[in-house]
């Protein structure tokens, strides 16, 4: 079987089940209508899994996830595995995941859907025209450093190598290149050591490789603080990987909803891994309301980046929009007396769009 064309399908815990067997309708249409000759496979990950077989992240899974050209990720986690040490936790399997098959660069766009203007946590006229990119590095710095602890202090080490801001920078200036040759690099370099080594190796790269894009370095907590005041200016962020998982957060909220937006993770090699960038949603899963566009918006990121269809994916992040443009909401992102539309319903508007 080649492994170009297999795809995995990690559902996960809480709405990930829900949301991903929507994608996996959308992978199937897709596949149909373009003959794609794509081979859809399922693996368990997360809490479930740990159910299941005692680890969060099983060697079956990694062994699948390794042989797949893609993997699409529902959601991991939930209040009853909280207490769990933390190598069975089910978020050790996004870590797993992510450090096993060298996904360094995690890109989450952040764009303003206009209807859901009201949605957003900022006034309409600071986030008109909001397109923006983050790209956070994801396999380095402090998360994955040396942790101790003993019983009055503790620490984790933050550790950076040249070459690993080196790949981060040109996937980032790559990106910026063919969207508005504007990148902006995020540290702290007025404080910490690696933010310096950052700064530094990002200057060399742009000045030597990408003399057209303008680039700009801005201390994280200015950047925090102008994703709030003048969000539309930006548009690609790069940035390390603790500062990173902040500020995507931050920038989620711009677009209203954390149930429309998706991401991918990607590396140098062949596997690319898509989720939406929400959680397992505990207080909602089960009941059939979660909104599946940011899991959907996932399989069109997949079709873009690993499949190289990039015909394909506009046309079904259209549909997402035609979807929006017309009404259809979701409980999380109804502003009005708009009829609420389940997961499935939502999923069906899109689709009918897409099949236009
Ligand atoms: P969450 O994203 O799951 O939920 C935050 C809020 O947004 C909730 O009110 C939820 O109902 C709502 N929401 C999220 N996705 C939605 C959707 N598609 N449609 C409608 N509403 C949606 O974040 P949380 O509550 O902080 O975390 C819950 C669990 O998920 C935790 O166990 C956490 O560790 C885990 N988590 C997993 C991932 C991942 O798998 N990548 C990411 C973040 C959190």
């Amino acid at each position: 079987m080649d492994k170009q064309r297999k795809i995995l399908i990690l559902a996960g815990d809480g709405i990930g089940p829900e949301v991903c067997n929507q994608a996996r309708k959308v992978l199937e249409l897709v596949n149909n209508k373009y003959d794609l000759g794509l081979i859809l496979q399922e693996g368990l990950v997360g809490g479930s899994a740990y159910e299941k077989t005692g680890k969060p992240l099983p060697e079956e899974t990694l062994r699948l996830a390794k042989d797949s050209h893609a993997i699409l990720l529902g959601a991991v986690g939930g209040p009853q595995w909280d207490n769990l040490d933390y190598d069975k936790r089910p978020e050790r399997a996004l870590l797993g995941l992510r450090s096993e098959l060298e996904l360094f660069a995690n890109l989450r766009p952040a764009v303003l859907f206009k209807e859901l203007t009201a949605s957003s946590s900022l006034k309409p006229q600071k986030i008109e025209g909001l397109d923006l990119l983050i790209v956070r590095e994801l396999t380095g710095g402090i998360y994955f450093g040396e942790k101790q602890r003993n019983e009055s202090s503790a620490s984790d080490l933050c550790i950076y190598h040249d070459y690993e801001v080196e790949r981060i920078i040109r996937f980032a200036a790559n990106l910026a290149k063919i969207r508005r040759n504007k990148l902006c690099s995020v540290d702290k370099a007025n404080v910490l050591e690696t933010s310096r080594l950052w700064r530094d190796v990002t200057t060399k790269i742009m000045a030597s490789e990408f003399e057209s894009v303008d680039i700009e370095h801005i201390l994280v907590d200015a950047a925090a603080m102008y994703l709030i005041s003048r969000p539309a200016d930006f548009d690609v962020i790069v940035t390390e990987n603790m500062f990173g998982d902040i500020l995507t957060d931050e920038a989620s909220m711009l677009s209203g909803s954390m149930g429309m937006l998706p991401s991918a993770s990607l590396g140098d090699g062949a596997i690319g891994l898509y989720e939406p960038i929400h959680g397992s949603a505990p207080d909602i899963a089960g009941k059939g309301i979660a909104n599946p566009c940011g899991m959907i918006g996932s399989v069109a990121l997949l079709l873009r980046h690993s499949l190289n269809l990039h015909e394909e994916a506009a046309l079904l992040e259209k549909a997402i929009y035609d979807a929006i443009e017309n009404g259809a909401r979701t409980l999380d992102i109804a502003t009005n007396n708009e009829k609420i539309l389940d997961t499935e319903e939502m999923t069906q508007v899109i689709t009918n769009y897409l099949v236009k």
